[in-house]
């Protein structure tokens, strides 16, 4: 069970998360016309009157950028401004995550987007590690991530989430961790809730736009953070076949930041990781703004 945080956002005010209830009816619950952002905060570990949220601007955008495919106007400061409202109100004393979130919350039936009530709230919850830092294991789903010809992939829109649910069940259900899916193209996507990166010959790879994914904040972190190391990188198509001689292979989001990978189905892979735990540490000390460069990635608020 989740330790939820006392407050939440709903019907433009902060109320107990107990209250924070909906009817069986509301429209997005049976059609996923919701959209949503995760975000992760900790507590200050040098300033005790801080709390530091990572990369807040960015999940703002892609969240407001989200919400144009639900026919909803909130503009980034907007939601920006009513998170750090929800976060001082809650004052988190842990490692945290926020749910951002916009549905139609009309009541009743017709799948639409137009001439609908929409909403937008927040919730939280005390989470630590999502997956084991230790390393996962991973099958190659059956089934393929959604196509943006069917699908708004630049949206993280709550409906997608019936994809990642059949992989991530496929997967447990057979003994592994995690699912890796691969696009409708055959080319690797992405986990079920997470962007995936391999290390070939000192050279970190991952999968373009094209190849379907969301555009993963952390991945973007992970990119510039392994620019500024100099190591090489190429965003391209990734073959099933390289997957599995990878050199090193993680995933990368919010809630599981950096998580190697150490088996692939039957393949197992090299317990040597050298580029995989210098990104995950140098991730996890940006968060905790222990690196000067990288300042304005975490934002301070005060409590
Ligand atoms: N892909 C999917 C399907 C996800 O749900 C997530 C988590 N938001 C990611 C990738 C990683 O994105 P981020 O790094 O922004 O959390």
């Amino acid at each position: 069970m989740y330790n939820f945080l006392p407050y939440a956002y709903f019907q433009n005010k902060f109320v107990p998360f107990a209250e924070a209830t909906l009817s069986i009816a509301t429209h997005a619950l049976h059609y996923g016309t919701g959209a949503f952002g995760g975000l992760r905060g900790i507590p200050d570990p040098q300033d005790s009157t801080q709390i530091l949220l990572f990369r807040l601007d960015r999940h703002c955008q892609r969240l407001s950028q989200s919400a144009k495919f639900l026919h909803y106007n909130l503009p980034p400061e907007k939601i920006q401004e009513i998170i750090v409202d929800f976060v001082k109100k809650n004052q988190p004393n842990t490692s945290f995550y926020i749910r951002p979130f916009i549905f139609t919350s009309d009541l009743g039936i017709a799948p639409r987007l137009h001439n609908i009530e929409k909403s937008f709230a927040i919730y939280g919850l005390e989470l630590g590690d999502y997956l084991s830092p230790e390393g996962v294991s991973c099958r190659i789903s059956s089934w393929c991530r959604q196509e943006d010809v069917s699908f708004p992939l630049r949206g993280k829109i709550s409906g997608a989430y019936i994809t990642s649910s059949l992989a991530k069940t496929e997967a447990v259900e057979s003994g592994f961790d995690e699912a890796i899916l691969m696009n409708s193209q055959g080319k690797v996507s992405e986990a079920s809730g997470m962007n995936i990166f391999i290390v070939r010959n000192g050279k970190i790879i991952t999968p373009g736009f094209e190849h379907d994914i969301l555009e993963g904040i952390t991945r973007d972190s992970v990119l510039t953070i392994a620019q500024d190391l100099g190591i090489p990188i190429q965003e391209r198509a990734v073959d099933k076949s390289e997957l599995l001689i990878a050199d090193e292979v993680f995933l990368s989001g919010t809630a599981a930041k950096v998580v190697p990978v150490k088996r692939i189905e039957n393949y197992y892979l090299p317990e040597h990781r050298p580029i995989t735990e210098k990104l995950r540490e140098k991730l996890i000390a940006i968060t905790e703004n222990r690196e000067p460069n990288y300042r304005d990635w975490v934002f301070p608020i005060s409590i």
